[in-house]
């Protein structure tokens, strides 16, 4: 008998209207700018540059949004994973205060664009299920609020009241954050950028660079060519070894595998997360969730090294859904995203050769940092502004790469049992 095909839409897929027409490239041509990747990050950085009236060309290898941009948890989360002082003391304020803004910065160009993607600020809560959380995050939460941030500590009871969910002992608010309709927001990024003047192709996907007299010359492997003085990959957890070697190298690309369950009635929807918050879980291999569109509930988590095949690969999750809120869910539309992780879970931002710029490593907390960064690199491209966080001179590739599946399989399993063990 063979098994049942899996259907892998995703429910921002199955909600949002269609991508926007873009053409494919297919003529050789020129830019100024030349941005590799329709992510959140790629978007924002020629949204950016064509308003300030660079020439710029996008190319995206499927559809804009079709990597982890349009597929994540929608959750607009400010702040790195390190902590605001050790932010400080690793790049220095400028990068703690950019960090600290990037959903303000999100939320503003939404506003600013008229983007209709759901945009609801309810807040982001981190949440700790053991006791030796808490002091991490109670830590974390005040460093942020000595900084002027709107974050509170939630007790047990607190937890209990605004996630409706079992098993926390405490976590932080931060109302800065919120969430939105990611395949909507990068599809209203698209047409912004186009709407002032960059020029955006889908289905073109870029098969090498390389360089040609001072500028760069990108292969499309349909064919055409584009030279550029400056180019910027934006690929990320997506980036193929053949475009870029040491990038694609950089980071370990994780799955995030999510659930949507069926439409929650009443009852359910006056009991869990009531306001609106979003949650992600501070153990090592946690989960986070939130109510997503047409009231479904949706949580995600650390997947498989291999792509889903059937419905019991997610699993695990529904067993994290019934564990958290004591009931099955009907209904339950499955997919997952590529997510680049690395080792110190900090991100990679490289200058690896004059006229490259690079971003990587956001280690699943990318929405509002990807966003903010384009804008970011923008600044840096057409202005010489500086970057908010130094940038490196080369791209740091992570040792027996070709071996990630192996380890970073072990891994998951050392940590899932490290968490266990936790009290
Ligand atoms: C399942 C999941 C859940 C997540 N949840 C959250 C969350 O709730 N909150 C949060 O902050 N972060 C979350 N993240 C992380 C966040 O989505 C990412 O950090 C962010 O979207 C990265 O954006 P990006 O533009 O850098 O990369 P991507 O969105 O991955 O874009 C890279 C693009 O490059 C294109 N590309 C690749 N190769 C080529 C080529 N050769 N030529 C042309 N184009 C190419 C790809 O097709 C892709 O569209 C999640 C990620 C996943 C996968």
């Amino acid at each position: 008998m063979t098994a049942s095909p899996l259907n892998l839409q995703s429910i921002w897929a199955a909600t949002a209207p269609a991508a926007p027409q873009l053409p494919e490239l297919r003529e050789s041509t020129r830019a100024d700018v030349l941005v590799i990747g329709g992510g959140f990050q790629g978007l924002s950085t020629a949204l950016h540059l064509a308003e300030a009236g660079t020439d710029v060309m996008l190319l995206e290898a499927e559809e804009v949004g079709f990597g982890a941009s349009g597929r994540n948890g929608g959750q607009v989360i400010p702040g790195l994973k390190d902590d605001p002082d050790t932010l400080d003391a690793l790049w220095g304020p400028q990068a703690t205060a950019f960090a600290g803004a990037t959903a303000d910065m999100l939320f503003a160009l939404v506003d600013r664009l008229g983007i209709d993607c759901d945009a609801q600020r309810g807040g982001w809560i981190q949440a700790g299920s053991k006791r030796v959380h808490l002091g991490g995050l109670q830590a974390r939460m005040a460093q942020w609020q000595a900084r002027g941030a709107d974050v509170d500590w939630l007790d047990a009871a607190a937890m209990a009241r605004a996630t409706g969910a079992c098993g926390y002992r405490g976590g932080w608010l931060d109302r800065r954050a919120g969430k939105v309709h990611p395949l909507k927001l990068a599809h209203g990024l698209a047409l912004a950028a186009q709407r002032a003047g960059a020029r955006m192709h889908a289905r073109s996907p870029v098969g090498a660079l390389e360089r040609a007299g001072t500028g760069w010359r990108a292969r499309l492997l349909a064919g055409p060519e584009v030279t550029a003085a400056r180019v910027v990959l934006a690929t990320n957890a997506y980036t193929p070894g053949a475009l870029d070697r040491a990038l694609s190298r950089a980071t370990v690309p994780a799955h995030s595998f999510q659930i949507a369950t069926a439409p929650l009635g009443e009852a359910d929807l006056s009991r869990i997360l009531p306001g609106g918050v979003c949650v992600s879980e501070i153990r090592r291999v946690g989960t986070y969730f939130r109510i997503g569109p047409e009231n479904r509930l949706m949580i995600g988590g650390r997947g498989t090294f291999a792509a889903p095949r059937r419905p019991s690969d997610f699993a695990a999750l529904e067993a994290e859904l019934e564990a958290l809120f004591g009931a099955r869910f009907a209904g339950a539309q499955r997919w997952f995203g590529r997510v680049a992780m690395t080792p110190d879970h900090r991100i990679r931002l490289c200058e690896p050769a004059p006229g490259v710029l690079a971003a990587t490593g956001f280690n699943g907390r990318g929405v509002a940092l990807s966003v903010s960064l384009g804008k970011a690199m923008a600044a840096y491209l057409a202005h010489a502004e500086p970057l908010p966080i130094p940038p490196e001179r080369r791209i740091r590739t992570l040792p027996l790469h070709a071996l990630h599946r192996v380890y970073g399989g072990l891994a998951i399993h050392y940590y899932r049992l490290r968490d266990h063990l936790d009290w």
